[in-house]
């Protein structure tokens, strides 16, 4: 088993801005949670553990305009330039999303970043693929950046992938805690990618990611929402992943499986109120990378997103990618003995009505594999 793994130092170099929250006068400048520290310590870790050594190591090339514009507006990719040209500065038209002077050479190489990974899994060079790059992408929707994004990372080598490698359905299953709005709204309608997000409800963006919204026209159920309360656990997310993921994914029957994948569900992060483990993590991983040997011959990229508590997202990604690769190190998570006590990473009553609503969606708009 091998698996590859994207990284460039530069990707450490985007500046995300001093700013994160609300516009008030009063609220004093901060720098942003989207840093290069919890990526960093990341890559600390996995190379202290030794894991690193068990990974393909994959050098990005930046996105190049025609696998944008897949994606984004030219507009939109002539705001970013402009912004960068300025010096940098916000590129977002509601939630604020820095960028710095070289912003847009970097966001296209996160982009690109993504692409590698794609390349490397579909010609057979590894067998599966992380993407260790920023900025984050799963809010950049067509023509704007929020939270973080700038652009979709995710959905550009989703397309790249159809178009340059001829694959037909690729499943894209985000369990960042904040909503993949981008995806949900650059596929809306579109019935060759099936957008799955399992995010915290109303976290963020407020206004969408409800139960109800699964696409429409020929992308009808090709869309499909699990929110979960705050507060959920563990439990709530297997049962999401095995009673409403899985059985949409074997509808679907992909060719590729893309995890935009956040930590942010984690139980220490600042940004979302959930309480994943590292053993949770594993789980998950487990079976994701479980239905993508069933379904896709194994083809499965991880693309990171958020997940910004700087002291435990290292362990929650290193078992990620111990579940990834097949190799297993020394590693204890100093965390998971009070983490994994807390009664609640047990599926609560109100919990189990969401789950149960998403898998009834389904069930109503079965996103049925199109040949
Ligand atoms: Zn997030």
């Amino acid at each position: 088993m091998t698996t590859g793994m994207v990284w460039t130092e530069r990707a450490m170099w985007h500046d995300s801005g001093n700013q994160f929250g609300p516009h008030s006068q009063w609220l004093e400048p901060m720098p942003s949670p989207e840093s290069a520290d919890s990526k960093r310590r990341i890559r600390h870790l996995l190379d202290a553990s030794g894991l690193s050594e068990h990974l393909t190591w994959i050098k990005p090339e930046p996105a190049d305009e025609e696998a944008l514009l897949r994606v984004h507006s030219l507009e939109y990719l002539q705001r970013i330039r402009t912004t960068a040209e300025r010096g940098g500065g916000n590129i977002g038209t509601k939630a604020a999303t820095h960028i710095g002077a070289n912003g847009d050479e970097l966001a296209a190489l996160a982009a690109g970043g993504a692409i590698s990974a794609v390349d490397a899994v579909i010609s057979g060079q590894v067998d599966n693929a992380y993407v260790l790059m920023r900025p984050p992408g799963h809010h950049a929707e067509r023509s704007d950046g929020k939270g973080f994004c700038i652009f979709n990372n995710a959905a550009v080598a989703a397309r790249h992938a159809q178009v340059v490698h001829g694959l037909k359905r690729i499943a894209l299953v985000d369990w960042d805690a904040h909503h993949g709005n981008g995806a949900q709204q650059i596929f809306w309608d579109d019935p060759t990618v099936l957008a799955i997000s399992i995010h915290q409800e109303r976290a963020f963006p407020q206004s969408i990611g409800a139960v109800e919204e699964c696409g429409a026209g020929a992308g009808l159920g090709y869309t499909l929402n699990i929110p979960l309360p705050p507060g959920s656990g563990e439990g709530a997310y297997l049962a999401a992943m095995n009673d409403v993921v899985a059985p949409a994914l074997e509808m679907f029957e992909p060719d590729l499986i893309i995890v935009p994948c956040g930590f942010d569900a984690g139980h220490l992060d600042p940004t979302a109120r959930m309480l994943l483990t590292s053993e949770s993590f594993r789980r998950m991983t487990q079976i994701i990378k479980a239905l993508a040997a069933r379904l896709c011959g194994g083809r499965l990229v991880f693309v990171h997103e958020g997940g910004y508590a700087l002291q435990s997202v290292p362990f929650l990604a290193l078992a990620t990618f111990e579940a990834l690769s097949g190799h297993r190190t020394q590693v204890k998570d100093p965390f998971l003995p009070t983490m994994q006590a807390l009664p609640m990473q047990q599926i609560q009553p109100h919990q189990t009505m969401l789950v149960e609503a998403a898998a009834a969606m389904v069930r109503a708009h079965p996103p049925k594999a199109n040949r």
